[in-house]
């Protein structure tokens, strides 16, 4: 069933499920989206999605990053869906996946689809682990159609990712404890509620949910995961379709609700949702579990009323992993990859090398981990202090962080409003140029250490107060139109991708 890769040319899909050639209809599709929308928004949005698999009625669409999957759910998901389903008439629902992100786009088993919709995100795949998707929510399976009803399975959980497998040390115990206590609890009412982890990058957070997903699943409750932009754009569907109230009643419906990385929540109608979500959950008793890279009090996207929700229960820091617990995590892991590659011996002194070198976060030690591996594999040699040394270098020193670029933030814009770059630099002031031209002054200022004067500069040599005009009117029309809002914030999101 699954289509290979590039189905953009007519006639390269593969003949599944009876005689159905999805490959050509998808082609068809593109062909007709691009000539409905025009050349610009289709390369724009819609060059590089890809038709993955046809399965049960639902169409697996992948594109390359995680903001064109969020873009096309919360833009167009409607449209393709109908133009597919004109083109083939058992698409009934679509469903969009980010590729390439070191896992293979799996396609969706055939029968899976009743017990559990699995409509993950593919981007969440990790790569080695079996996604075992969470269970849905208890009410019966219903048709769903494009409005994301979906969204409600839950991101899948990774199979590795449990109490299990999870190493305590000095920086986590606390956290790991809460965890436990909330996974397994039985009873009326919940423990800590919510329960609010938080955390740097890496540093075990989801690890720590997933742990929590898993054991109270197996406990017999009913759970759902959710990553942040899941939840967004679940809500952003459901109030587009307006089924924002079914979808409020089907997460009632559930014993935990898990919510990652929730500093991610934007937009002014979906924190709304999120706070009334919340609220509507805890007070009903059920357990809710949150993690963030900050603490409560610094969620300053949310409101204060939700702020305060959210820190009234139990808020517990992972602070960084200190050496013991690095050469914990890392002897854990050597020994798991020893379990499936026997000849992969790294002596204690490497590891502890290692452990010491690499004082960032988790991922890094498995990055060292795989490169180590890597390194015996290819030469079939043992691995040394030197050769160690070589293999996670550039894992030591600081990564620096993306740096945006001011003609990059005005290309995509130019590209989302159908303008042209120079007619952002240019003197027009017609309403269709200025808008955009604001809104990428906006993001210049916001994304970029670039001084006023110096966007003004970059934006055809305007002076520094209309730049500084822009940002203010910008700021002030996101505070007041949520569409536009949200717009800005996936803009925002997309150049940091
Ligand atoms: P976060 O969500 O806080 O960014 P993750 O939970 O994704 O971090 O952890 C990053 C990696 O480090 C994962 O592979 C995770 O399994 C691993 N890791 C982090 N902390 C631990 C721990 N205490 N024990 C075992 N593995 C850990
Ligand atoms: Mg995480």
């Amino acid at each position: 069933m699954r289509v290979d890769g590039t189905v953009a040319s007519d006639d390269d899909g593969s003949r599944g499920g009876g005689n159905t050639d999805y490959g050509s209809a998808w082609a068809r599709v593109k062909r007709r989206l691009r000539a409905e929308l025009g050349e610009d928004v289709f390369a724009s949005w819609f060059a590089r999605l890809e038709l993955d698999a046809v399965t049960g009625g639902t169409a697996r669409l992948t594109v390359p990053t995680r903001f064109l999957k969020s873009w096309i759910e919360s833009h167009y998901l409607d449209r393709v869906l109908n133009t597919f389903k004109s083109e083939v008439a058992e698409v009934a629902r679509i469903e969009v996946g980010v590729r390439g992100t070191g896992a293979p786009v799996r396609p969706v088993a055939v029968g899976a689809s009743k017990a559990s919709p699995a409509s993950g995100p593919l981007a969440r795949l990790h790569a080695t682990g079996t996604p075992v998707p969470v269970a849905a929510v208890a009410s019966a399976p219903e048709p769903r159609g494009a409005d994301g009803g979906g969204d409600l399975s839950g991101t899948p959980l990774d199979a590795r990712l449990t109490f299990a497998s999870f190493v305590i040390g000095r920086s986590n115990a606390l956290a790991h404890a809460a965890a436990e206590r909330v996974a397994h609890h039985q009873g009326e009412g919940a423990l800590y509620n919510p329960l609010y982890l938080h955390a740097g990058v890496g540093l075990g957070k989801t690890h720590l949910l997933h742990g929590i997903g898993h054991a109270a699943r197996e406990a017999g409750r009913r759970v759902i995961y959710l990553t942040a932009d899941r939840f967004m754009y679940g809500f952003v569907n459901a109030l587009k379709t307006q089924s924002a109230l079914a979808y409020k009643e089907r997460l009632r419906g559930i014993d935990l609700l898990i919510l990652d990385d929730v500093q991610f929540i934007q937009g002014k109608s979906i924190q709304a949702e999120f706070g009334h979500t919340i609220n509507a959950l805890i007070d009903a008793g059920r357990q809710v579990v949150v993690a963030s890279d900050r603490p409560p009090t610094e969620l300053e996207a949310l409101e204060e009323r939700v702020r305060s929700r959210l820190g009234g229960g139990l808020v517990v820091e992972i602070t960084a992993l200190d050496e013991a617990l690095r050469v914990s995590i890392l002897s854990a892991r050597l020994a798991a990859v020893r379990a499936s590659h026997p000849g992969f011996d790294v002596s204690p002194q490497v590891a502890a090398y290692v452990a010491r070198a690499i004082t960032a976060n988790g991922r890094d030690l498995e990055g060292a981990v795989n490169r180590l591996l890597a390194h015996a594999t290819l030469t079939g040699t043992a691995v040394t202090m030197e050769t160690a040394e070589s293999a996670i270098r550039d894992l030591v020193k600081n990564r620096e962080p993306k740096r945006i670029k001011i003609e990059d933030i005005q290309k995509l814009v130019a590209s989302r409003y159908n303008v042209s770059r120079s007619d952002i630099l240019s003197e027009r002031r017609t309403a269709a140029v200025v808008k955009p031209r604001q809104i990428a002054m906006y993001l210049s200022k916001v994304l970029t250490l670039r001084s006023l004067p110096e966007i003004g500069r970059r934006f055809g040599g305007r002076d520094h107060t209309t730049v500084l005009h822009a940002v203010r009117k910008i700021e002030k029309l996101i505070g007041e139109d949520s569409v536009l809002g949200d717009e800005v914030e996936l803009l925002k999101r997309m150049l940091q991708d």
